[in-house]
Order: structure tokens, then sequence, then C-alpha cells
């Protein structure tokens, strides 16, 4: 919910809480960009602690309802949910490529994606199912319910920013949980339209509330007493802050972190499809996905045939304002983050890489927005910035590998362990690849395994702070808690003292 500032025409972009957009009463905000044209579009609110609390208030007091009403309905709330999702598809697509860039097309596939975890969500009364076992000892039962933690809050990345939305709240709600959002403050529209979506569904007031900001918001979520659980889905050092902050207040958390992944691609592979692969998972989405194809490691002879076919693929992209038909790749998100990938491209001779294709040289660069074209780098080495570094941008390595055992060390090696890839034809050094390699998501001749939503998804190492990974039914458990029964209705005629500790056989 937006609401237009009378003098200069710009609108502004409000929390949502209790059910109604509310407006900063502090006067703290931020500006929203348009990447495609490189100039302001609105501002967002950035809340004070205060707000904070106002949002946190509003889901605590919703909750006690909330999580006695019965499965079916919170079921035909998220049915209902996921039919206006579906019918407004395009309208949030278009939210999110005004204020994120990405394609429209790409935008409607990230609708699509999240729609899925929605769809999950509807499934509740057969995910909240416990196990029971009869005569667990003589005359006693034992089962096992999963009840909600309380008031969770979802703080999420400028780049999906209905998608990871979507992963967190339609799972918690539909657990009993009420929740508080902070969506990135880059893109912050699209959460308020779902959140305008669920109450047109019949959520209650109060459920969900969206609290937009930076991080002095997320600062007061962290430490906040009535916040029992935070997902978080961001950079690695953020998202180790928020682990490590939120974990000492005593919450549950889950957070997502940075990437850097792979695509190791063998001898045998098909060049051809290994190089549109590539391509597609390097540069789509202007490379700022956090599943992006940003080092392929070519076997021995791969590496030459494998670097000329991606070149060839990549100066054909299309680049412009992602709301123009047949354009396949849109612009950065800010000036900083365009300045910052270029200069990946810049450094990269200094190191002794090699620029086979240079997006800085791409005419689309001198318009206005924050644009840049694909890069392609060669000879990159595991010392080297280029390949330290998560780029978030289309900017795509190539590492040359001698051997399957070489490269397979190299992306063992790398500290970040969320997507991984090969490609290759032969089975069993792809069965070998998935037991040998470290890394929590991998695709086999699919360049980005991002799991289907009954499923969960989750990285390794520094791509995941936490012990459960996000949607599907880990995020069931996550957002729930076991509680175990052992039950005995009375039987007066074998009733005694007993002073033993109780024993089952
Ligand atoms: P970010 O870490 O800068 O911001 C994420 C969220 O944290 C935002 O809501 C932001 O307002 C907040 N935030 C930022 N700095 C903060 C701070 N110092 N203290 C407290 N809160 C802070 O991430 P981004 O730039 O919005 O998104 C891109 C990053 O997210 C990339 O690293 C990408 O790989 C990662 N990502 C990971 C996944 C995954 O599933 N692992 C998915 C999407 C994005």
């Amino acid at each position: 919910m937006a609401v237009a500032d009378v003098a200069t025409g710009i609108r502004t972009v409000n929390h949502w809480i209790a059910g109604r957009p509310l407006a900063s009463e502090f006067g703290r905000s931020g500006e929203v960009w348009n990447p495609a044209i490189g100039e302001v579009q609105a501002r967002v609110d950035f809340a004070t602690a205060k707000e904070v609390d106002r949002a946190v208030e509003s889901a605590k007091n919703a909750f006690s309802e909330w999580r006695a009403t019965p499965l079916s309905r919170r079921a035909e709330i998220l049915f209902k949910f996921r039919e206006l999702v579906d019918a407004n598809r395009r309208r949030i697509a278009e939210s999110i490529t005004s204020e994120h860039g990405k394609t429209l097309p790409d935008a409607m596939g990230e609708v699509a994606r999240g729609l899925e975890n929605v769809e999950f969500a509807c499934g509740i009364p057969n995910l909240l199912k416990g196990g029971f076992s009869e005569q667990a000892s003589r005359g006693i039962d034992v089962y096992q319910i999963r009840q909600p933690l309380g008031v969770v809050a979802g703080i999420t990345p400028f780049n999906f920013p209905a998608m990871v939305p979507l992963w967190m709240f339609p799972n918690a709600i539909a657990c009993g949980n009420t929740f508080v959002l902070k969506p990135s403050e880059k893109d912050p529209s699209p959460s308020v339209i779902l959140a305008e979506l669920m109450q047109r569904a019949g959520l209650p007031d109060g459920v969900l509330n969206v609290i937009q900001g930076d991080r002095a918001a997320v600062e007061r979520l962290l430490e906040h007493p009535d916040i029992k659980a935070v997902s978080f889905v961001g950079s690695t050092p953020v998202a180790k802050y928020i682990y490590e902050t939120a974990t000492r207040h005593g919450k549950r958390v889950q957070a997502l972190g940075g990437a850097k992944n792979h695509m190791l691609v063998l001898p045998d592979a098909d060049i051809d499809m290994a190089a549109d692969a590539a391509v597609s998972a390097a540069c789509g989405s202007a490379g700022e996905r956090c599943m992006a194809i940003s080092a392929v490691v070519a076997v021995g002879a791969a590496a030459d045939p494998l670097v000329d076919a991606i070149a060839e693929r990549m100066a054909r992209i299309k680049i412009g304002p992602g709301l123009e038909s047949g354009n396949e790749m849109g612009p950065l998100i800010n000036r900083e983050h365009r300045d910052r990938v270029a200069s990946y491209v810049e450094n990269a001779p200094v190191e002794g890489a090699t620029v086979a294709v240079d997006g800085r040289a791409d005419p689309v660069c001198k318009r206005g927005g924050f644009f840049l074209g694909a890069s392609l780098l060669d000879h990159v080495k595991p010392e080297m910035r280029c390949y330290r570094d998560e780029i978030f941008g289309p900017v795509l390595s190539v590492v040359r590998a001698t051997s399957y055992t070489e490269a397979l060390r190299l992306i063992n090696d790398n500290p970040y362990g969320n997507g991984v890839a090969i490609f290759t034809r032969d089975g069993g050094a792809a069965r070998q690849f998935q037991f040998d390699v470290e890394v929590g998501m991998v695709g086999i001749n699919v360049p980005i395994p991002v799991p289907v939503s009954y499923y969960s998804f989750g990285g390794w190492k520094a791509s995941l702070f936490g012990d459960l990974h996000i949607y599907g039914p880990e995020g069931v458990q996550f957002y729930t808690r076991a509680k175990v029964v052992s039950s005995r209705w009375p039987d007066p005629g074998t009733s005694k003292i007993d002073l033993g500790f109780p024993q089952s056989r």
C-alpha cells in the first residue's frame, strides 16, 4: 500500500500492521529506485523500534485466537490466498520488475515459484499429523503433537522480493504462528501487495504484519522478547550476525546466506547444452540470484570449446528495461552495486585472468539505468578476488582443471555450499559427484537446482547458519515445536503405589 505525497507526487510505501497500512510517525524513510531508468520512484518508511514493537504487539494479540483456529479454516484461507496470488500474478510481477529491475517474464517465474510454497502450505492439515503409539506401556499410549511457536519474524533480501517472503509466511501462518515480515528496503512493495491479498483471503488482522525499514528495524526484531524465531535470507556476513544475535536472545534461527555456485563441466558433456545452461544461470536476473552460477569449472578438453560457446551466447543477450518485451536481462539493483560488479571485470587482468567478454563495453551501459553487460573471465585462479567473492552480478568466471579430482577439491574447499551443478553424460560420474560434493543443493545437468516446494531449500557451510532448511517439510519443523504426550485412562482395578522409575515392559 502506498500513498502519494501531495506536494511531490511521489508515493511512500508504508508498513502493514494489524490489517491496514500504517505510515511511519517518526519521519525516517529511504529511497526506492527504478533501476531501469536510474531514478527514485518512491520512498519507503523506515521503522523505529517503537513501530516494530507495534507490529510485534499486533502479532502477539492475534496469536491465541489464530492458533486456536481449526486447521481446515487455516487451509481454506491459504487456498483463497493461492487463488488471489494466481489472479494477481502480473500485478505482483510488475511491482517486482519496477523496483528490482529483473525482466517481467523472470518476475512472473518468481511469483510462480512462490505460489508453489503457498500450495504446499495449503496441505497443512496433512503436514501437522503426528505419530501415535498405542500400548507403549500397559494401558499407556504415547503421541506427538506439533505446536506453533508464537510470533515469528522474517527478514528478506532484495533479489526475490515476493518469492522469499512466500518461502516463509505461508508455512509459518499455516502452522498457527503469527508473523512480522521485514522485507528489503530496496524493493518493499511486493510484500505489501501480498499482505493485502492475505487480508482479502480472510486472514484475521494482526496475523501477518509487514514492517518496512533498515538495520534499526532488524535490530529491534532480534532482541524483542516476544519474537520466538527468526527466518533470514540475505548475505553471509549479515546471516552470521543475525544467527549469533538472535540465538543469543534465545530465539530459534535459520539464516540463509550468500553463495559461490560452481558448474562442473566434464569433457564428455554436451558443450552446447552446458553453454546454454551456464549463460542462463549466470546472467538470469543479471546474476542477482543466490543460486546463480558464478564459476564454471571446465575439466580438460571441455575448456576451450566451452569458453567459445559461452562467449558467443553472451554477446547475443538482449539487455534493457525489464518491462520492455523481448529483453532477456535487466539492470542491476542500484548504481553502487553495478559499479562494484564492474570493478571485478576491471581488476581481473591485474590478477592474471583474461577478460573474454567485457560487459562494460556493452552499449546498454550508456543508458540512464543501472545496466551492465554480461562478462566472461577466463583462466581464473582460486586466489583471485573475482573467484573468492560473491559478485552477485552478470560476471562468469571459468576455472580450468585437469581432472575431476582437482575440480571436486576446488568446489569442496570453497567456504560457500549453496548450489552446484555437474554437466556430463556419464551417470556414474554424476552419481559419484552427488556422493562427494559438500554442497546443499545439487543439479545433474540442471544448472539452478532450486528444490520444489515439497522438499526444503538450504545450503551448507557459509550459505546457512542454523539446523533446518527453509520451506517444505523442514519449514514446518522450523515453525513448530514438538510435544510428546503419554496418556493413561483411569482403571481403578490396576491402580497401586509404585515408587520405582516407570518402565515400559
Ligand atoms: P543483505 O544481507 O544486504 O540484506 C538482507 C536483509 O537484511 C534486508 O532486509 C536488509 O535490510 C537487512 N540488513 C542488511 N544489512 C543489515 C545489517 N547490517 N544488520 C541487520 N540487517 C541488515 O542482502 P541483499 O543484498 O538484500 O541480498 C543479496 C544477498 O542475499 C546475496 O548475498 C545472496 O546470495 C543472498 N541470498 C541468499 C539466498 C539463499 O537462499 N541462500 C536467497 C536469496 C539471496
